[in-house]
């Protein structure tokens, strides 16, 4: 999955901010670190494009931030620390939108693309509905109807929360 990461990341955000929000939450840092927490596993592209790109036999799937181990631990101790929290701060919930959506990357490019569950051994990548890594126009192959029915989904939250906000702002009472 190429385009639907952010997308994906601010439906999850905007969705477990209305349904868990307090007067803890910053929404507007929630809101950031659900979004970098999205796109966060990509960042091994700079490391694959600058610094590793002589090395034939890698693709950034096989680096650590598209580890689903790795993922799957970081969630782990972010809902741990949420329960052990009483009162849940701005830093567990933003720690766990992080990871939450950085485990949501993992599972979509799953979808089209190779990704090692079974690491730390690196034997089996597999995906789950299609391979697109040797489609020569990913545009045209079918399963580039999620990314765009990962857009529209968002676009609808987008629009719902600012026709919500101009309510409000017309009737502050309400
Ligand atoms: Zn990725």
């Amino acid at each position: 999955m190429i385009f639907g990461h952010l997308p994906a990341g601010y439906i999850t955000s905007k969705l477990l901010l209305r349904k868990c929000y307090n007067d803890s939450i910053n929404p507007g840092a929630f809101m950031f670190w659900g979004l970098f927490g999205a796109i966060a596993p990509d960042i091994d592209l700079l490391y694959y494009l600058l610094i590793d790109p002589f090395e034939p036999r890698n693709h950034h799937h096989t680096y650590v931030t598209h580890l689903p181990i790795f993922w799957l631990t970081l969630l782990l101790i972010s809902v741990f620390w949420l329960l052990l929290q009483r009162n849940r701060g701005k830093n567990q919930a933003t720690f766990f939108i992080f990871v939450l959506n950085g485990f949501i990357h993992i599972v979509l490019d799953t979808l089209t693309g190779h990704i090692f569950w079974m690491s730390p051994s690196m034997d089996n990548a597999i995906f789950w509905i299609a391979d697109t890594s040797a489609e020569t126009n990913y545009f045209t192959h079918w399963t580039f109807a999620l990314e765009l029915l990962l857009i529209l989904w968002a676009l609808t939250e987008w629009y719902k929360s600012a026709i919500k906000k101009r309510a409000k702002r017309n009737n502050p009472i309400t």
